[in-house]
């Protein structure tokens, strides 16, 4: 994060070459789409799903990057600058940075910010700095009904020309997500298997939403001394859980020797990926115990 002196001299770096156009987003603009963008992965996948061949799709978090620590280029900025509209989830750090910035980058009167999260009951007291809940919101299909039915609001508000475009294509996304839920549900229901490990708690929705148990080894979002590390892993150990999860984000060695104490097979997500549906499909598979989802 750059101090307020810091912002000054970007912006007014940013500002005069965005004005020049001279950014090499040139057929994002001269298409006549708009372009929309988001965070992370899984509402990039969403919303390709909901947008269709109407809107450009700009993802301002690289893959694999830890959004809880990613400060973007110069390059990604003047991209956000060009986008018509930010979709978020009023999820604080990353997320709010973008947001604020966008609104002093953005080069269309008409650019808006939307909280695509609207209508979600938050989780609290999952997640280190979760003063407006747990911010993984996205790592839940049910979740994912509610982002969307808000992103082709938005959008039709954006293009209302595209309204009629966007309903059916959001009647379609909804009802493979509710087979994806179905799907899960049962995958679960069939091990009996209540609860896993992981090391950054990720999945608190997705815990919620099938009745799990999420054992984290983090504690407050960092890394835990040696006395917090053995009192969780005893806790993990008595709690039985099935798997345990990590991100390359994260500490994947710490994972490995985790695992190995538990006794768990250790399994990689990519939940920030646009994959979103096959990682959901492989988080219910791992817990349930099946090698392949
Ligand atoms: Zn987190």
């Amino acid at each position: 994060m750059l101090p307020a002196v810091g912002w000054l001299i970007l912006l007014t770096l940013l500002l005069p070459t965005a004005a020049c156009g001279n950014d090499g987003n040139k057929e994002a603009k001269h298409d006549g789409k708009p372009t929309i963008a988001v965070t992370y992965g899984p509402l990039a996948y969403l919303l390709r799903e909901v947008a269709g061949e109407r809107c450009d799709v700009t993802v301002t978090l690289p893959p694999g990057a830890n959004p809880e620590s990613y400060d973007p280029t110069m390059a990604e900025l003047r991209r956000l600058g060009d986008c018509a509209a930010y979709f978020q989830m009023n999820t604080p750090g990353f997320e709010e940075s973008m947001a604020s910035r966008f609104k002093a980058l953005a080069r269309s009167d008409s650019a808006r910010v939307a909280d695509v999260s609207a209508g979600i009951e938050r989780i609290e007291g999952t997640h280190a700095d979760d003063s407006h809940g747990d911010p993984h919101i996205w790592n839940s299909v049910r979740n994912a009904r509610t982002i969307a039915a808000n992103m082709a609001r938005e959008l039709s508000a954006i293009d209302p020309a595209g309204a009629s475009y966007y309903k059916p294509r959001l009647d379609s996304l909804t009802a493979s997500l509710d087979a994806l839920d179905a799907e899960i549900a049962s995958t679960l229901k069939a091990s009996g298997n209540r609860a896993f490990a992981i090391q950054h708690p990720s999945l608190s929705y997705f815990a919620r939403d099938y009745g799990l148990e999420q054992i984290p080894i983090e504690s407050d979002g960092k890394e835990p001394s040696p006395a917090q590390m053995a009192e969780r892993l005893a806790y993990a150990i008595g709690h039985h859980p099935s798997v345990m999860f990590f991100e390359r984000e994260h500490n994947p060695e710490q994972a490995a020797e985790l695992a190995r104490q538990i006794g768990v097979p250790l399994v990689e997500l990519r939940l920030n990926s646009e994959d979103w549906p096959q990682q959901m499909r492989k988080t219910a598979a791992a817990i349930a115990g099946r090698k392949n989802p």
